[in-house]
């Protein structure tokens, strides 16, 4: 059932939700009247001698009915999600190609590995993607505006990216202004990491991949531009350069030596940290083989511990990592000295913006003030009896504690639209 549908199905098909299916199979009845499994046939879609019918067709109206009950409890993330899989499909690729894209660059090659060629028995582990899908449909919603209001850009149009298997669809290319732009919605940690350093090296190289890829069909590129929207609070930042074609290539060039490698049945290396502190790994379908977490736990061991040092690692190893440790806090202990000796010297400086650097005030959140309400109490209880009130309520005040000064680098966006103000 698909489009419109007559009133007459329509009123049936009402009618037959609210009456309710039997408990058990499913009757799914033909439009001769007759449940299905009173069909021949192996599958029960041949005939039926007392309707006469000559081939099972499942009534539109019970079909209708089914689909709205389905539908009635199919949530809103879920729909888009199979709405997106049957309106954009993830592109194939022939057998023993890879689908490797330019939004792999600077992935962790070994979760490529894992994607395009896991190890025998491997399981990917369930992922939660909500977020991301949401982001997704902020992100769709965002093309379609433009591609109503700016008929002319090239919206989400597939291009060959030399020397990929898998075609790419960049955002939006203007071959007005030549600028390719690439919208990333943002939840509160990358909207954070993004204002202190800009977009990460990743969303820059997967831009500038698809600019090499529309030059190649003859357009002229000659500006990149991530547009970042917070998904919190509809806050968004452009973030714009000049297409550097010679990183373009290396950037590509990093996504050719994975796709080799893969060819060459290599097993690719991690570049992350571990899962016990690497919140990409913790979020990785691929972490428990990869660093062995099972095996780790039932020997009490961490998984990075087993992993890079093996089960019985040597002493000379043991004591190389044991150095690095040492250093490593060091220099922790060093920096923190002179970061309160700074805190020192900004310390009563009056909140707001020095030039790079903005001072703000951060409210820490709010305390029930339990001995303000014993006092309370206390101070009711020690009063002689005839100038006593009524007991005062059991509720604690609400007090805010004290707010913290934080110093942060301004915004990046913010930073580089000054610069461009100023020349
Ligand atoms: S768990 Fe971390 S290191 Fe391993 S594949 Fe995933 S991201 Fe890479
Ligand atoms: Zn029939």
């Amino acid at each position: 059932v698909s489009g419109k549908v007559s009133a007459r199905i329509e009123n049936r098909a009402r009618q037959l939700f609210h009456e309710g299916w039997p408990i058990g199979p499913l009757p799914m009845p033909c439009v001769c009247g007759a449940p299905r499994h009173a069909h021949s046939g192996p599958n029960r879609t041949g005939r039926h001698a007392d309707t006469g019918c000559y081939r099972y067709r499942h009534d539109p109206a019970d079909a209708l009915a089914l689909r709205a009950a389905k539908a009635a409890s199919t949530g809103l993330v879920e729909a888009f999600r199979r709405y997106s899989a049957e309106t954009m499909p993830r592109p194939e690729v022939r057998d023993g190609q890879f689908k490797v894209g330019p939004s792999d660059y600077g992935r962790c090659p070994r979760s490529i590995w894992y994607r395009e060629n896991p190890p025998d028995g491997f399981r990917p582990l369930p992922e939660d993607k909500r977020a991301a899908e949401v982001g997704s449909m902020i992100h769709d919603a965002a093309l379609a505006a433009r591609r109503h209001l700016y008929p002319w850009r090239h919206i989400e149009q597939p291009v060959v990216v030399p020397g990929l298997d898998r075609p790419g669809r960049p955002d939006d290319y203007d071959p007005i202004t030549g600028i390719l732009d690439d919208v990333k919605t943002a939840g509160r940690w990358k909207w954070d990491m993004v204002g202190q350093d800009g977009p990460p090296d990743e969303w820059w190289g997967q831009v500038h991949i698809y600019g090499l890829a529309k030059q190649a069909q003859g357009h002229h590129v000659t500006h990149v531009r991530i547009t970042v929207i917070n998904r919190e609070n509809g806050r968004e930042e452009p973030f714009m350069r000049p297409f550097d074609e010679a990183y373009a290539k290396r950037c590509l060039d990093w996504l050719l030596g994975v796709l080799t490698r893969l060819d060459l049945g290599e097993e690719l290396e991690r570049n992350r940290p571990g899962p016990s502190t690497d919140p990409l790994c913790q979020r990785c379908f691929a972490r428990v083989h990869c660093w062995n977490l099972d095996e780790a736990k039932e020997l009490g061991r961490s998984g990075e511990s087993l992993t890079l040092l093996g089960r019985h690692p040597a002493e000379a190893e043991i004591e190389k990592v044991g150095l690095e440790y040492v250093q490593a806090r060091d220099e922790r202990l060093a920096a923190h000295k002179v970061e309160k000796e700074l805190a020192a010297v900004v310390d009563g400086i009056p909140l707001g913006t020095y030039g790079e650097v903005v001072a703000t005030e951060k409210r820490n959140g709010t305390y029930e003030d339990n001995k303000a309400l014993v006092e309370q109490i206390r101070a009711w209880a020690a009063l002689p009896e005839r100038m006593r009130g009524p007991m005062p309520p059991l509720e604690a005040p609400v007090r805010e504690k004290a707010r913290s000064i934080v110093w942060k680098r301004r915004r990046a966006s913010t930073r580089q639209n000054k610069g461009e103000e100023s020349t």
